[in-house]
């Protein structure tokens, strides 16, 4: 949506209030240059997605961040200090690189993980402080396990949030809800077995990753399904939520189910993927449930249907948050913050 027609989808009859409470999503040049061009990853789709933010009318803000570099303490929560160590120092083997694909690497690919990584974690302090929702503009690296990556994913984002959430922000409970056309094999894997956190992951069943690690619930789809029957299974996937009660919810928002795209297997419309992320907003906003959203993949060939996909999501994700905070009545309490 290019237009500035407020979204009805949350019954807003308020779409003059003045807004003071932008979405905030974190954005680095880095996740786009620090891919190298000839990379078979199609770069160019967070650079594109930002000139569109940038250009389109929308009906409630979005404020973009700079983020910092995640420290090497952050990674430690998720991840084995050998396999942080050789990353950073640029001593990973072939076998390792080729797992995680996005080849060739960058004399910037170093930095742009770190990066990418502190502003998932910045993102989520931001919800744990304030509440509501943001985003990170890249991300929800959910195939990287403990002590490897894969599938274009070095460090996992989601993890790393979760256990930062669990353990520095005093958060008792956090629900992880993977909506990627892929399985979430390494953030099912890292947060297995941890009580403060559930793992839930609808995907396309005959997709990557082929060798699954069980999430505490799987909803798998046939190859081929359309909107209809993707859409049952994540009301699946917001009931288990609810049943749950989680204080914060880690969305990883990936819309490589759409139809157009190169490596999904399903054939979701644009306006089924957008009544998708209005089902978690709308269950977002009526719970009080701060939300973090991390893009997560799209390969459309175009790239264009990718970069629509993911507008709306912000853009609806933009007219939640305000509305979030509107109801839960934060504007007093939120926290004067840094304007990049
Ligand atoms: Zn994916």
């Amino acid at each position: 949506m290019r237009g500035g027609t407020p979204p009805s989808w949350l019954g807003d009859d308020e779409s003059h209030y003045p807004s003071k409470l932008p979405l905030s999503i974190w954005y680095h040049d880095l996740y786009t240059m620090g891919i190298d061009p000839s990379a078979r990853f199609p770069r160019d789709r967070y650079q594109l997605l930002k000139e569109r933010i940038k250009d389109a009318q929308l009906p409630s803000p979005i404020e973009f961040r700079e983020p910092r570099p995640a420290s090497v303490d952050d990674l430690l929560r998720a991840h084995g200090s050998d396999y942080v160590d050789r990353f950073l120092g640029g001593r990973l083997d072939d076998r390792e690189i080729n797992r995680i694909g996005l080849k060739p690497w960058s004399d910037s690919f170093g930095r742009r993980t770190l990066l990418i990584m502190g502003g998932s974690i910045s993102a989520l302090e931001h919800v744990c402080q304030n509440g509501g929702i943001s985003g990170n503009m890249a991300g929800g690296t959910h195939h990287s396990h403990a002590d490897f990556g894969s599938g274009y994913c070095v460090f996992n984002d989601i993890a790393v949030c979760a256990k930062i959430a669990l353990e520095r922000e005093f958060i008792d409970r956090v629900a992880v809800l993977d909506l990627d056309v892929h399985q979430g094999d390494g953030t099912a894997a890292i947060l297995r077995g941890n009580p403060g956190a559930i793992t839930i992951s609808v995907h396309c069943e005959a997709n990557f990753p082929f060798r699954k690690v069980a999430s505490d619930f799987d909803l798998p789809l046939p190859t081929g399904v359309g909107d209809s029957e993707y859409l049952d299974k994540v009301q699946e996937g917001l009931d288990i939520v609810s049943g749950f009660s989680p204080d914060v919810l880690l969305f990883q928002a990936g819309v490589d189910a759409l139809a157009s795209d190169a490596l999904g297997k399903l054939e979701v419309t644009r306006s089924g993927m957008r009544i998708r992320n209005q089902m978690v907003l709308s269950h977002v906003v009526d719970n009080g449930l701060p939300c973090v959203i991390f893009m997560g993949g799209g390969y459309s060939d175009p790239i264009e249907h990718t970069v629509d996909a993911f507008l709306d999501l912000f853009t609806d994700a933009a007219v939640a948050n305000e509305r979030m905070h509107r109801m839960i009545g934060s504007e007093g309490q939120h926290r004067e913050h840094e304007v990049v």
